[in-house]
């Protein structure tokens, strides 16, 4: 298995996607010119590739829809880059050949997105009748070749029981990590967040649960957006720092002012707490601490930038 560094540079697509999940946090922004996006994504390569990055990251939207993302891939490939990443719904996966080709071009890693287990559930979160069938298509073409998988999943109110179904599901297509993290209240979700954005401590039991199943299956799990304090002692080091959009949204709380880990701690946004103002966080003391940390060996994204390129 190919080492991954800590440091990931994420190369932005920009929002296009073939998708319309409930909770997308680039909902109604528009496209860009592919003629644009070739010399973006050569800046970008330099760059990365200048500043020291072993690890290179296509996010989106969609990247799977521009049409120069093996030849992007196959420019990566030629300079330093140890892994090659792209994250992706998994759709256009479905097609053998498609995925073939972006491993022959260099491709090391893929994340994909399932918010579901079975198609209702999935099909729901992408507002696509059909899609499940072309994710898990998708995962299952992976399978069978030579490139390391992980799956991201958004929690909503939705899904947040179906959690540890959704990691059988990641086991069965030999995905070797799995990243979740709860809806965050911007863009589409937060349009609709009496539907979409999940209750953390209704979610908290079932993600344990989900966790654990991560551990029998040898999955590798991580976590973010949820507030240490909310999760088991034992799970908190499986947490990631992925949350950069949400890290200015966040919260003033009294609780976190004492507690050790609030620089670690993605914390609750103003608008998450407008909505659920129960919420009891619980500051951590050095007692509590678990200093172990499962960070950088599957190169996730987490959420792209907001504006458009
Ligand atoms: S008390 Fe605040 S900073 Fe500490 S873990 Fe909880 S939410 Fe995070």
């Amino acid at each position: 298995m190919v080492e991954v560094e800590k440091k990931s540079f994420a190369i932005e697509l920009g929002p296009l996607c073939n998708n319309h999940c409930v909770f997308c946090v680039q909902a109604g922004q528009g496209g860009s010119a592919q003629k644009r996006l070739d010399q973006k994504v050569l800046a970008d390569l330099d760059r990365a590739e200048a500043t020291g990055f072993k690890t290179v990251t296509f996010v989106g939207g969609e990247p799977t829809m521009h049409e120069g993302l093996i030849e992007w891939i196959r420019l990566a490939r030629a300079r330093s880059f140890e892994c090659i990443s792209v994250q992706s719904n998994g759709r256009r996966l479905a097609l053998k050949n498609y995925a073939e080709g972006l491993i022959k071009a260099g491709l090391t890693h893929v994340e994909v997105s399932l918010q579901g287990h079975h198609a209702a559930l999935h099909d729901y979160h992408t507002q696509l009748a059909g899609s499940f069938r072309e994710t898990a298509k998708g995962l299952l073409n992976l399978r069978a070749l030579d490139v390391h998988v992980g799956v991201s999943t958004v929690i909503t109110r939705s899904n947040f029981r179906d959690l540890e179904g959704i990691v059988a599901m990641c086991a069965h297509v030999q995905a070797a990590a799995w990243h979740v993290a709860p809806s965050e209240p911007i863009g589409a979700a937060l349009d609709d967040f009496q539907r979409i954005v999940p209750n953390l401590n209704m979610t908290v039991p079932y993600l344990s649960r989900a966790v654990a199943r991560c551990m029998d299956d040898s999955l590798m799990p991580y976590i973010s957006g949820v507030p240490l304090c909310l999760l088991e002692p034992r799970y908190r080091a499986f947490t990631l720092d992925l949350n950069k959009v949400m890290a200015a949204k966040r919260a003033a709380i009294d609780s976190c002012i004492e507690c050790v880990e609030r620089q670690r701690c993605s914390g609750l946004s103003t608008e998450y707490l407008a909505h659920f103002a129960s919420s009891r966080l619980s500051p951590i003391d050095d007692n509590d601490l678990e200093r172990k940390s499962n960070e950088g060996s599957f190169p996730f994204a987490g959420i792209g930038k907001l504006e458009t390129l």
